[in-house]
């Protein structure tokens, strides 16, 4: 028989009550994960608070990479991702394998992984980087040194335009922000003049020379909090539409397009993660080899 969905939540609040459970959402998390969540934010501000929790199991509501680097930093917890199979399209462009070749072809090159990437990829990192520091950490490398940047070209386009360095770019990026063109920009522009762009430097160069701003998930939720304005367009996956507006009820919010959907963040349910509570599936290992490995450009950062 079917639940009601006030079941369904009453009987997450008990089971993560009684497993000791702390439960994790991404910002671009469906509306009603975000709003049962003990902490909502981007990938890095949950996996430190996964950290920081007393709590021995963690469950995260996101896509793989983030419960890897969850466990990655948090080695002694479970973590669990209610649904396995939400991959990240971004970090499935760069391998290991050919990343290692590709620092073969440069001997001496600093590599720096956007945190949007397998362990494995950084593993063979120096440095891990996010939208919010890439452009201060790119900044505060030494200059006599090539730089690597994997796998998001948009991101790294970003970052060496601000740092005023070349870097060595991999070919990936995400094709929800790709998806993402100026022609969307003029009509947007067109139909809400004055009202500020808000873009992610995930969105292609020549679309992001088009916003007012370039933020990362967490810039954008305190550039709003902080704003006199009183209406924004949101160019970055949709479901950050959701947080802005429960924080900021007075506000609106124009999605650049309605298109912006990944797929992978909209998988979890309430009543998988209320699957995940009964069962405690499923658990995201990392080897502990690698593990070690993959969590030194991530400490790396926090120290830059
Ligand atoms: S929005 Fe893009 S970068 Fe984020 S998880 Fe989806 S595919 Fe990956």
């Amino acid at each position: 028989m079917m639940m009601k969905k006030s079941e369904i939540i009453s009987r997450i609040h008990e089971l993560r009550k009684r497993r000791g459970a702390v439960i994790l959402a991404h910002n671009y998390e469906l509306g009603e994960i975000q709003d049962i969540a003990d902490f909502q934010g981007d990938s890095l501000e949950l996996s430190i608070r996964a950290a920081e929790t007393d709590a021995a199991e963690i469950v995260f509501c996101g896509v793989r990479f983030m419960a890897e680097t969850a466990k990655i930093l948090s080695p002694e917890k479970r973590v669990i991702l209610p649904a396995p199979q939400a991959g990240c399209e971004m970090a499935d462009m760069a391998d290991a394998e050919s990343l290692r070749a590709l620092k073969a072809r440069h001997p001496g090159a600093l590599t720096v992984c956007y945190v949007n990437s397998t362990a494995a990829v950084k593993a063979e990192c120096d440095m891990c980087v996010t939208s919010a520091n890439a452009v201060r950490i790119i900044q505060s490398l030494p200059r006599d040194r090539e730089i690597i940047f994997a796998p998001d070209r948009n991101l790294g386009s970003h970052c060496a335009a601000q740092a005023g360095r070349e870097l060595i770019l991999w070919d990936g990026c995400c094709p929800v922000h790709a998806r993402m063109t100026p022609e969307m920009m003029l009509r947007r522009r067109a139909e809400y003049p004055g009202v500020p762009i808000l873009m992610h430097p995930e969105a292609p160069p020549e679309v992001a020379q088009m916003a007012d701003e370039l933020l990362s998930t967490g810039g954008i939720l305190r550039f709003v909090r902080e704003s006199e304005e009183k209406k924004f367009i949101i160019a970055t996956e949709i479901g950050i539409l959701h947080r802005l507006q429960v924080e900021n009820p007075d506000k609106v919010f124009i999605p650049l397009t309605e298109q912006a959907i990944c797929p992978h963040m909209k998988l979890i349910r309430l009543e998988d993660l209320l699957r995940a509570l009964e069962t405690g599936e499923t658990e995201v290992t990392v080897p502990e080899e690698l593990r070690k490995a993959a969590e030194k450009p991530i400490r790396a950062m926090l120290n830059a």
